[in-house]
């Protein structure tokens, strides 16, 4: 079957357009999952913990000073280890997401694996943070084609991993279910931009904030322009640094204050989206044999 494109979807009575700020508190996990023997390195570690000690505060606070509320994507591993830190987060009323239990990526895995991940990381935001999320996104946007399927058996409301479409939609999921699908893409990401970590990820390349908000400020304009849903991914690790959370409020002050644009939790703009009855969209994998 040929895949089709998302159909169009209405905003909010005056919106033309939709925006979120969601962060990934991968901490020490996005290191972990695949370089174990980085637990050593204590400088490493240390450049991934300031993510909740230090940027996670600092974001917070920012978002407060403009009113607006996130949503945040935490690996259970990362709650389990930084549980004051993740309870700021929901004491202050954002929208907790699950990631993975220690950010494991997923290619590779079989279902019964997958599955463990994803309950092991419901246990532990609902032990740590009592929280039930109801939004889902892969560590390193690496979807499976049956994600989806154990997702919903899990009752889960959306996820926000895949990346062909400028508006949410909803993916189809075996046995007559769907499960609203958020897009993201590469370029609307901190990691691109700041990310080295020593013979692990980044080229030694830092980029500019400046840069950063260059890029991220004309894709929201013309996202604006074309009645989609801009989703910024940033990571606190990275942009709870001082001048990229400088950077960051810049552009989160200019879309709080377009009065066309619905700036909302992820799952405030999924809520949303289940209530148009959007036809389900099938996502299947393509067959290299064609
Ligand atoms: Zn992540």
């Amino acid at each position: 079957m040929s895949p089709s494109p998302a159909p169009p979807v209405s905003w909010p009575a005056g919106k033309r357009a939709a925006a979120s700020f969601t962060f990934d508190v991968d901490a020490e996990s996005a290191v972990l999952s695949t370089h174990p023997q980085a637990a050593d390195r204590m400088s490493l570690m240390s450049h991934q913990s300031y993510g909740p000690l230090v940027g996670v505060p600092r974001l917070l606070r920012m978002l407060e000073r403009h009113g607006v509320r996130a949503t945040f994507f935490v690996p259970g591993w990362t709650a389990r280890r930084h549980p004051g830190s993740v309870r700021a987060i929901a004491a202050a009323g954002h929208e907790i997401a699950h990631h993975g239990y220690l950010h494991e990526p997923l290619t590779g895995t079989d279902t019964a694996t997958e599955a463990s991940f994803l309950d092991k990381g419901l246990d532990a935001l609902e032990e740590v943070a009592g929280v039930r999320p109801v939004g889902y996104r892969a560590p390193m946007w690496e979807l499976t084609h049956r994600s989806p399927g154990l997702l919903a058996d899990r009752g889960f409301l959306y996820d926000s991993s895949l990346m062909d479409a400028d508006t949410p939609y909803e993916l189809a999921v075996p046995g007559g279910r769907s499960l609203v699908e958020v897009p993201v893409q590469w370029a609307l990401d901190d990691w691109e931009q700041y990310c080295y970590l020593p013979d692990i990820s980044g080229t030694g390349l830092i980029e500019s904030p400046r840069k950063a908000l260059e890029i991220w400020t004309l894709e929201f304009e013309a996202m604006r322009r074309e009645g989609g849903c801009f989703v910024l991914t940033t990571h606190p690790f990275l942009s709870g640094r001082p001048s990229r959370a400088a950077a960051l409020e810049e552009l989160v002050e200019r879309v709080a204050g377009c009065a066309d644009t619905w700036l909302a939790p992820l799952a405030d703009i999924a809520h949303h989206t289940r209530s148009l009855a959007l036809p389900p969209r099938v996502v299947d994998r393509p067959d290299p044999r064609l």
